[in-house]
């Protein structure tokens, strides 16, 4: 083909799949986590689609911390799944604040889940974190967290906080390639997942990327 009409993007050489392991001990090594980590050859979106659809089902009760659209978003397919979504708005372009949480918490005893952004990309909302990561691990509710946009911006020690489940996407403060993402998923995360009545045969199943990280 002459050199004008040649496109180096309709031929990008295949990723080895030797390297996928060490990538995703580096990914772990960048969250500080020794949690499981999952792939995702499309944007970070998909990947928080994939964990909405994999932990709702009937009987589910979460609470879903609202500072932006992609908030608005997952409360929505955890509810197409089923699920009892307790919605906490913060106001416009403000993180919400750690009493209310509690204060949600309490309301809602039977909450088994907490979502919430680290930070907005949108608005630069950054929410306490570490403070609600903890109030959900002292009552034993599955942290997971939206850290698309705040991975390599802001300190964020997965293990040490007790985040269940870390979605990233390397193309904001991480300054590398739209298109691809990743999650760690932590052995709480892995028993919501795992619980009666999961979806499976779907590309947003975490079950069977499961499934294919066992078969090596
Ligand atoms: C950009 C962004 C996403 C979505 O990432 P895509 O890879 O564009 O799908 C999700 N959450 C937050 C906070 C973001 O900033």
């Amino acid at each position: 083909m002459a050199a004008d009409r040649w496109n180096a993007l309709n031929d990008v050489p295949d990723f080895p799949p030797h390297r996928l392991g060490p990538l995703a001990d580096r990914l772990a090594r960048i969250l500080k986590t020794r949690n499981d980590i999952l792939l995702f050859q499309t944007e970070a979106v998909v990947a928080l689609e994939a964990v909405a659809t994999s932990i709702a089902r009937p009987g589910l009760t979460a609470l879903n911390i609202v500072t932006s659209p992609f908030g608005a978003w997952f409360g929505d397919w955890l509810r197409r799944g089923g699920a009892d979504v307790v919605t906490l708005s913060a106001e416009p372009a403000r993180p919400i604040g750690i009493e209310s949480v509690e204060a949600a918490f309490d309301a809602h005893p039977d909450v088994k889940a907490v979502i919430l952004c680290h930070a907005e990309s949108a608005n630069g909302v950054l929410n306490p974190l570490a403070e609600i990561a903890a109030a959900a691990r002292a009552r034993g509710i599955v942290t997971i967290v939206d850290a698309v946009a705040s991975v390599g911006g802001h300190a964020l020690d997965v293990d040490a906080l007790g985040i269940d489940i870390a979605v990233i996407g390397p193309q904001k403060s991480l300054a590398g390639p739209a298109g691809v993402s990743a999650l760690s998923v932590g052995r709480a995360a892995w028993a919501l997942v795992s619980a009666a009545g999961g979806r499976r045969s779907s590309t947003l199943s975490l079950l069977d990327r499961r499934d294919w990280l066992d078969s090596g």
